[in-house]
């Protein structure tokens, strides 16, 4: 048996172009929805996502603004970027990308986004919608998730959902979208015993760890449907063999470029489960994808009327 390939890019795509048309009749209307990047410093790897976030903002016609403070900035001062972005009505969605340096106190910056704007779900304010089940910003990761599921028809109504992991950004929100989604939900973590015989009995596994193939295709039931978020670097020769022992093009990819992007989940399930997200190419996609649908979606609750809103496309509806 081999799992059908559930692709990100497919549903990216899919909603970027019912996101496209939103954004149309927003600016129609106009309310041009916009995007706000803090990016403090010059860490190579913020720079990158960022620029991704600013791209894709383009893609779909939203505008974007990139605020860049100096690596030496102090809170006050960062708390004064994000009252002015709260206080400008162009911007709906305001990303503060992280890691900020030390100096700075994160989760105060964080608490200080106004939560209408907080497109990353990131503010206790939406937390706490997502815990009671009320309309909010969710965090992009897990609703990307959830949108694959439910675009790929897999059913989650009675399933046994088990997420492995239990971070605030992806396990946590992950294990309350399932749930609200009624399925019955299993949160695993380091202290978790016995995990191979926890996930025999999911029907739905996400895999939240960052732990390069740590779930093996034995502990897969089945027929399950297995949603991989762990995005791993390998670099060592020895563990991309114990990886790819049966993907001879993987292995030849790896010994060419010294690395290799790998999931929690070995690659090997691809033969027991019945649905899986390849890494790359399955939820990496998906991030940036939930974080454009929440600027729509900001806008449209903070700035559009109800007559606009009632008529809206199902793309950042959740
Ligand atoms: P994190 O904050 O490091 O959390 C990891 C979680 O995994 C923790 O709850 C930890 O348990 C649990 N864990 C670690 N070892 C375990 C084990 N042996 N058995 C069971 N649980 C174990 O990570 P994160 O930010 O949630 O990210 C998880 C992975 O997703 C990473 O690979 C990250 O790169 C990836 N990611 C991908 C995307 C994307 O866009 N595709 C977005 C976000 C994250 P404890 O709580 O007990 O320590």
């Amino acid at each position: 048996m081999t799992a059908r390939i559930l692709d990100g890019k497919i549903i990216r795509d899919q909603i970027f172009a019912e996101l496209k048309d939103e954004v149309r009749l927003l600016t129609a209307a106009r309310v041009r929805p916009g995007l706000a990047a803090v990016l403090v410093g010059e860490n190579p790897a913020s720079q990158l996502y960022v620029k991704s976030k600013i791209a894709a903002c383009e893609e779909i016609g939203l505008s974007s603004a990139l605020i860049t403070p100096p690596s030496t900035v102090g809170t006050l001062e960062m708390l004064g970027v994000i009252e002015d972005l709260n206080r400008d009505n162009d911007v709906d969605g305001i990303l503060v990308q992280l890691p900020l340096p030390p100096q700075v106190d994160t989760k105060r910056i964080l608490e200080a986004v106004d939560s209408a704007k907080d497109v990353d779900g990131f503010h206790p304010v939406n937390l706490g919608r997502l815990v009671s089940g009320r309309p909010g910003l969710v965090a992009c990761t897990p609703a990307g998730c959830m949108e694959i599921l439910r675009r790929n028809n897999i059913l989650i109504e009675g399933a046994n959902a088990v997420v492995l992991g239990r971070s605030d950004i992806v396990g946590k929100p992950m294990a309350l979208l399932l749930m609200h989604a009624n399925a019955t939900v299993t949160i695993c973590h380091s202290k978790t015993r016995d995990l191979p015989d926890v996930v025999r009995r999911a029907d739905i596994i996400v895999a939240a760890m960052g732990k390069a193939g740590y779930v093996e295709a034995s502990w897969v039931k089945s027929g399950a449907t297995v949603i991989d978020v762990g995005t791993n670097r390998v670099t060592d020769l020895m563990e991309a063999e114990r990886l790819f022992q049966n993907f001879p093009d993987r292995l030849a990819k790896f010994r060419a470029k010294g690395s290799a992007l790998v999931g929690d989940v070995h690659p090997d399930a691809i033969h027991t489960a019945g649905a899986l997200t390849p890494v790359p190419g399955g939820v990496g996609p998906m991030t940036i994808t939930m974080l454009m649908s929440n600027t729509v979606k900001a806008a449209r609750l903070r700035r559009a009327s109800p007559k606009f809103s009632a008529t809206q496309s199902t793309a950042g509806a959740r």
